[in-house]
Parts: C-alpha cells; structure tokens; sequence
C-alpha cells in the first residue's frame, strides 16, 4: 500500500444516526488513523425525498460528542470541497455523459406506470421483474428506440432516466473482511444512475465522489454488500482503479430476540437507546433516547462500538482510543452480525465512570444537590463521591447510592428491622453511643478499632453489632462500609440516628 490512505463516512441526512452507523464512522476512523490516513464526512442527500431536517447537524454533533473526528468534510473543508452532494450536482452530469458515449450507460424512458405493469406481469407468472440484459430489448430505452427516436424525446423534454448496462459475467469481487465473493452479474439489474430532474443516484454520485477524493477504501455496512458488484463495475466502466472494499458485519438484535438487525422498536420495547443523542422527530415531535442524555460517557459508548463486531484478541476489554486505534484490523473483523448488548454497554460505562477525574464526578454530583436545596461542604461531598462511585453505573446513580447522608432514616426496612432487633439489641446501641461519644479521632481506621474493641470486650459478634448500625444509619441492609459512613456523618449525626433507631417503636 503506497496511497496515503483516505477513507469516508457517507452517511445520508434521512434520520438521526442509528448506533449501527456511528460504528460504521468508528471503524472508518480507527483504519485512517491506524495508517496515518485521512477520514473524511461527505453527505450524500442527493435523495430529496428522504432528507431529514436536521439530521445533517445532528450526524455532525454526534461524531463531536463521541471524539470521532474527521480531518475534511462538511463543517470543515478541505481540498475536495464540496463535501455534500447536493452542491456537487454540476459534477455528475460530465460523469454520467461519458459512460453514456462509453456504452457503458444507455437512456431508458418508461414510465412509472409501464414498469409496474412489467412488474404485475411477471409476477402472475410467478417471476421476478429485473430490468437486464433479458428484456432490455423489450423496454423503453435505446435499445428498443432508434437513435433518432433516444434524441427526439430528449430534446422534447420527456422525462428519462439513464441506467447502467449490466453486463453478463461471473465476477470475482475481493472484499477485506468476506473474502472472494462470486457474483453472476447476469442477475442483476440495470440500475438507474441519473435522472432528468439532473440528480444522480446514489450509485452515480458515491462512485464519482469516492473516485475524485481518492478514497483507497470504502469500509460500510453489510447491507451495501449487494451493489458492490455494480460499484467495481461502474469504476471498470469508467476506466478507474476500484477502492478496496469491507462490508462491516451488521448489528443485531439482543441475544433471545431472533437475528434481525437492531431496530429502533427493539430498543422502545428494552427501554435502551439506539442513537447516540437524543432526536425529536421535526415531524411527528415525537422523541428518541440517546446515549449521552441517558448519562452514558461517550468513552464508553466507542469502547463497546468498537467490539461489535471486532476484537483485538486480547483478554481484556477496556482499551483507550490510542490502543483501538492501535490494534485495529479490517482484517480482524467478523463476517457474522454482532448482537447488541445492553448490559455490556452499562458495564462499560461503569468501567468508564470510575476513570471520570474524582473532581468532575464532585462537581457533576454537586449540582444534583443544590437543585435538591441541599448544602454541604465541598469536603465532605468529595468523601461521600469518592465512597460510593464504585458502585455507579451512571452519574444519577450516585444520589440513590448516598441520599441517606443527607437525610436520616425516618423509618426502617420492616423486615431487616425484624430481624436484626433482638433482645440485646437496645443495650448494645446505648453502649455503643457511649463509645461513639468517647471518640476524640474520627478516622474509619480509629472508629473500627474502637467498635471491635468494644465488641470483643463484650464477648459480642460482629453480626449482632454491625447491622444494626447499618440499619440505624442508612435505614437499610444497603450502604458502602459502615466505618466510612460514621467518619463522613461525624459525632453528633451518628449518634442522633442511633439514639433514633433506640427510640423507634419495635412492634
Ligand atoms: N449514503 C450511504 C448510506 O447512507 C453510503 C453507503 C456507502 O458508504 O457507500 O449508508
């Protein structure tokens, strides 16, 4: 390989960015950067039908938040500009104008409603309409037409369409993560590649633009493994050096939900998001989950994109951007689909959560206090983050893993009450707020030699004494280690909600 290498994401402004496709962009990344290459974003909404408002902007915030950046394309320039199709329109018509004087390419001019009537046709008889080589003879387009006819029409204005000549062949095509995939082209149809309206399709516009920003490699999902036939073709036909190809694995369902692609509905029914960002539809209003609004960290989120589908083989999971980039390998990646997991995703974001800088969490986790209207010291804050973070999955969870610091318990857990409340159990707390108030040093370290001293001294177990702290604490059998949570609570607090649970009526 001597090209400097460049790959794109082409994505099509028809929606918000499916996670499916984030990969995609992710694995266009890693390859480029692996190779000191350059990784491109070209908007292909040559579609006009299908274009989103908003997803455009969408797609470019989303590859922002997740670090994925790109070193030309919309939004930033470069020297291939323009990098949207739809300001490229005056390019195709050359292109299109000489596969036509190439024979590669012919003008057909029937009508929605004949082709319909074709397709009807062949279904009575139980066949499968395809417009090829069989019956292009048999068809509206310049093979059935004489030339004289092709350019009156033309020049009347009647609506066209220009397709491409399918040849008859058995191809061999290379693919760096299939193989060899061997294709009877003789199957295939003629596929539109411009219109009058002076719009390509896809296929035109992907190919002309892959070949004049020099792209070396098309790395895209698997279901853009059944053009890549006409894709070699079309560059055969124009004369140009194909890229390298790899069809990425697809993304499917959870584990349990059949083989299907992951869809969006699969993720309503699980209650998991399946686009990075939160969407609201500019039609229907109607609002899709992200990941970033549902606390996950955009570390995590490509850590585990970068799995689906990919391993670097090694017995570990957690990788930074520098070591995906790294051990990344087209090569390596699977050819069967990937099913999406949830739970992996949260264990990554667990992982994640705990690298966050302590100070961030702090910070993040003093917000959620002050909309609470509740005032504490930064200090005492930091104690409790750095206490409870190891069991946060999210941000949000640590309220639910610390709010009893902040209020004591006004009742008990009935049945942890029930069980831990024994005979002895109303001495045991009233000598054990004589040892609390004794305390002059009120480290974890000293509170637990003293609770254990006094145990012992008393001839007592563990069992009888620590749960009911716990429970006169937190208010359940819940909680990180109970000699950090006296430290945090300090004297007077721990010794306020032992003399309450004293107090509380038993029965
Ligand atoms: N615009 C196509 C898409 O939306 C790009 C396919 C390709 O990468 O060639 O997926």
């Amino acid at each position: 390989m001597n090209k400097k290498v460049r790959v794109r994401f082409a994505p099509s402004p028809t929606g918000p960015l499916h996670i499916g496709g984030l990969r995609t962009a992710l694995f266009n990344y890693l390859f480029a950067k692996k190779h000191g290459g350059d990784f491109l974003l070209r908007i292909e909404d040559t579609d006009q039908v299908r274009y989103v408002e908003g997803a455009e902007a969408y797609i470019m915030e989303a590859l922002s938040w997740t670090g994925i950046t790109y070193d030309e394309g919309v939004g930033k320039g470069g020297n291939h500009a323009p990098y949207r199709q739809s300001e490229r329109k005056n390019i195709y018509s050359k292109y299109i104008q000489e596969l036509l004087e190439r024979g590669e390419a012919y003008y057909a001019f029937d009508s929605a409603e004949e082709l319909d009537a074709q397709r009807k046709a062949y279904e009575e008889r139980g066949e499968t309409f395809i417009y090829n080589w069989h019956n292009r003879q048999n068809l509206t387009n310049a093979f059935s037409l004489s030339s004289d006819e092709v350019q009156q029409r033309l020049q009347r204005g009647d609506a066209y369409v220009v397709r491409f000549k399918m040849p008859q062949e058995t191809l061999i095509l290379h693919d760096l993560i299939r193989g060899e995939v061997t294709v009877d082209t003789k199957l295939l149809d003629d596929k539109v590649l411009f219109k009058s309206d002076g719009m390509p399709t896809y296929h035109l516009a992907n190919i002309v633009d892959d070949h004049l920003m020099e792209i070396t490699h098309v790395i895209r999902g698997e279901e853009w493994l059944p053009s890549m036939a006409l894709h070699v073709l079309m560059y055969r036909a124009f004369g140009w050096e194909a890229p390298e190809f790899a069809h990425l694995p697809l993304i499917l369902k959870p584990a349990g939900m059949g083989n299907g692609k992951l869809s969006k509905r699969d993720g309503d029914k699980m209650g998991f998001p399946v686009f990075p960002l939160e969407w609201e539809d500019p039609i229907t209003k109607n609002i899709s989950k992200g990941y970033r609004e549902g606390g996950y960290l955009p570390e995590a989120l490509v850590n585990f994109l970068a799995l689906l589908g990919w391993n670097p083989g090694l017995d570990r999971e957690i990788f930074s951007v520098e070591e995906l980039i790294e051990l990344f390998d087209l090569e390596k990646v699977n050819k069967a689909g990937a099913h999406f997991d949830i739970e992996k995703i949260k264990w990554f974001n667990h992982q994640y959560l705990q690298k966050v800088p302590l100070p961030t969490l702090v910070a993040d986790f003093s917000s959620v206090l002050t909309q609470k209207a509740i005032t504490i010291s930064q200090d005492k804050v930091t104690q409790i983050v750095a206490l409870v973070r190891e069991r946060a999955t999210f941000v949000t969870d640590l309220w639910e893993l610390s709010h009893f610091f902040f209020e004591a318990p006004k009742e008990y857990e009935a049945k942890a009450l029930k069980k831990q409340w024994k005979e002895h159990s109303s001495s045991i707390l009233s000598q054990l707020i004589e040892v609390i108030k004794g305390l002059t040093e009120f480290t974890p370290v000293i509170i637990e030699e003293h609770i254990k001293d006094f145990i012992t001294k008393n001839n007592l177990g563990l069992g009888q004494v620590m749960p009911l702290i716990r429970l006169a604490l937190v208010g359940e059998m819940k909680g990180p280690d109970v000699f950090s949570i006296i430290a945090i609570l300090a004297k007077e607090e721990t010794i306020y909600r032992l003399q309450n649970l004293l107090q509380y009526p038993k029965e």
